[in-house]
């Protein structure tokens, strides 16, 4: 029987930490969020964002900016916030419309502010295992192996989806301490002879029950990234048949309450590094 990796209590005790730190060192962090258009999803984010700000004590600032507004003005915008001292962190929310170009708006924002780990600099950094900020999500995802104290170092691990943000920052995190990383995607054919490899099996597809008993290996850890709705019910699930494989497996996230809520507590914990790197 697997124990549950509780992301939500992991969570909470990382926010606790940060919101201690902050008075303690007395550090005046500020998140910048710039939100494009009316992306209803987006706005859910934005106020979780906004509330674990509160929480901590890291001033929080939103930017909404029109439907039509010119990559001009968005660039002209992440400039300004990146001259401005009070800043230390800035978040570009997606998705932005399909007429900015996202890539060239994550280049701009600078990589001392950059929170979310987009920068290319920044993804360079961890490619050669350099300081850098980490995307929130693959990050969390390493913070909660090591709150369990699970072993990386030798173990084969195995990711399934190699997204920007999520699956390659993965490989290379997992890479940096001593995985042996197995990367698997669409075009994987017969993917659970890699998947039954795996003592951790992340997921990161965004398809529901995916990932059925027979495709996991007995003892694993499996990591559930994915985050999808059910469209009869409603009900958020994740990759993996959680009743199904629960039996076989030694440790597993929920979903939610696994990955979820690690993914904003390490946000916080970037924005809380800038302002210390700032101070
Ligand atoms: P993407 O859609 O960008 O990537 C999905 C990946 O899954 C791709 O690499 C794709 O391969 C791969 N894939 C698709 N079908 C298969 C298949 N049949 N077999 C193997 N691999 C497959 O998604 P994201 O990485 O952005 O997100 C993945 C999931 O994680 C989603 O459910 C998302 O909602 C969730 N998520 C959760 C977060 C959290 O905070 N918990 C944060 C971010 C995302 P290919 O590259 O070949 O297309």
């Amino acid at each position: 029987m697997a124990k549950i990796i509780k992301g939500k209590e992991i969570a909470k005790k990382i926010r606790q930490e940060l919101k201690q730190e902050v008075v303690e060192k007395n550090l005046k962090p500020k998140l910048s969020v710039i939100m494009v258009g009316n992306d209803e999803a987006s706005k859910i984010y934005v106020r979780n964002k906004n509330r674990a700000c509160e929480e901590i004590g890291i001033e929080f600032e939103e930017h909404l900016l029109p439907e039509e507004t010119s990559m001009e003005e968005l660039l002209g915008l992440i400039e300004k916030l990146n001259n401005d001292e009070t800043v230390s962190g800035i978040l570009l929310q997606s998705p932005i419309p399909r007429h900015l170009n996202i890539k060239k708006a994550f280049e701009t924002i600078s990589p001392k502010k950059d929170v979310d780990g987009f920068n290319p600099v920044n993804i360079g950094r961890l490619e050669i295992g350099e300081p850098t900020f980490v995307s929130c999500t693959p990050f969390g995802v390493l913070k909660m192996l090591k709150e369990e104290k699970i072993e990386i170092e030798g173990k084969t691990a195995v990711v399934i989806g190699r997204s920007n943000i999520v699956g390659k920052p993965l490989i290379q995190l997992l890479l940096n301490k001593n995985a042996t990383v197995v990367v698997t995607h669409s075009k994987t054919k017969n993917l659970e002879q890699y998947t039954k490899q795996a003592d951790i099996l992340i997921s990161a597809v965004g398809k529901p029950k995916f990932i059925k008993k027979d495709m996991v290996k007995e003892g694993a850890v499996i990591i559930d990234v994915g985050i999808n709705r059910l469209q009869d019910t409603k009900k958020i699930v994740g990759d993996v048949d959680f009743e199904d494989v629960f039996e076989k497996v030694s440790y597993i996230t929920p979903v939610p309450g696994g990955v979820g809520p690690m993914t904003i507590a390490m946000l916080m914990h970037n924005v809380v590094t800038a302002a210390k790197n700032k101070s």
